[in-house]
């Protein structure tokens, strides 16, 4: 007899949008996790018409919603949290303290972010995640485990590990058919995330959730997601030593990666880049 799987897991993803500053924002997901009678969600979407799918779909499990965990301090990953407290208000936000740190020091330039990047689709949050005593939440007698991973496209980034169905809800940590964020970062930084990507591949998962992702790719190809993700960063590493600009730099991502989504995220990372090496290179002759 088969017996079922003591967790349940569903991914919500949200539909890629218009920019109103131009380009456009990559499909992101937030996670329900389900239990016999208990539920957590990982990370909460942004835009107001996301956030309400996901209270739909938070509702539709029939299970209550105790915490909602958030993974890292962007605007995409808890901005929908004020209204999910508010429509669940048994449930408590939390996050691991660097975590709330770095969302409480850039709070009101990520609100104003918000308001200007979305005009007016997202919501307004004007609350933060606690920070959690310990690593572990326990949902339904199962132990989830925060593992703080360091560098992903901001630091601190987290994960969340879920032993029992050996799934990791990986934040930006991964990401799953779409452009990476690399403009928040640099070269520096670039091979700690790839070390990120290894400390999240060595608890084995057989499931991945990545931060953003394509919505139709499956959650269990770890040579698209964690291989992929590497492969990602080592080849921006790469494409940055032999590209003359920007353009020739986007130009070799599009080529290696034909199938992700969102270039506007390749083409403001490639920006971000080009001009750090360009200055580095004035700096490096004076
Ligand atoms: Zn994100």
């Amino acid at each position: 007899m088969l017996t079922p799987a003591p967790i349940n897991l569903e991914v919500v993803v949200s539909p890629m949008v218009d920019l109103a500053i131009g380009g456009q924002f990559s499909p992101t997901t937030a996670t329900i996790l389900s239990g016999a009678t208990e539920a957590v969600l990982v990370d909460t979407l942004l835009l107001a018409d996301d956030v309400e799918r996901l209270g739909e779909r938070i509702e539709a499990t029939g299970k209550q919603l105790t915490t909602i965990y958030i993974t890292h301090a962007h605007v995409d990953h808890y901005f929908g949290l004020e209204a999910l407290l508010e429509r669940f208000p048994d449930a408590r936000g939390v996050a691991l303290p660097s975590v709330v740190e770095s969302a409480r020091s850039a709070h009101e330039a990520t609100r104003e972010q918000a308001k200007q990047w979305f005009a007016g689709s997202a919501l307004d949050c004007t609350v933060l995640p606690d920070a959690m005593d310990g690593e572990t939440i326990i949902l339904d007698g199962h132990e989830l485990h925060a593992i703080e991973v360091g560098q992903a496209d901001i630091a601190p980034s987290t994960i969340l590990h879920v032993p029992a169905i050996d799934a990791v809800v990986a934040g930006d940590v991964v990401y799953n058919g779409v452009h990476q964020m690399l403009a928040l970062s640099g070269p520096d930084d670039w091979p700690r995330w790839i070390e990120s990507v290894d400390k999240l591949a060595a608890l084995n998962p057989k499931v991945v959730v990545a931060g953003h992702k394509r919505p139709e790719l499956p959650d269990d190809d770890l040579a698209a997601i964690v291989d992929g993700t590497r492969d990602y960063i080592q080849a921006f590493i790469d494409e940055l030593a032999d590209a003359e600009n920007a353009r020739a730099l986007v130009a070799r991502m599009q080529q290696r990666f034909p199938d992700h989504m969102n270039p506007t995220a390749l083409i403001v990372s490639a920006n971000a880049a080009v001009k750090r090496k360009q200055r580095g290179a004035v700096g490096g002759e004076a």
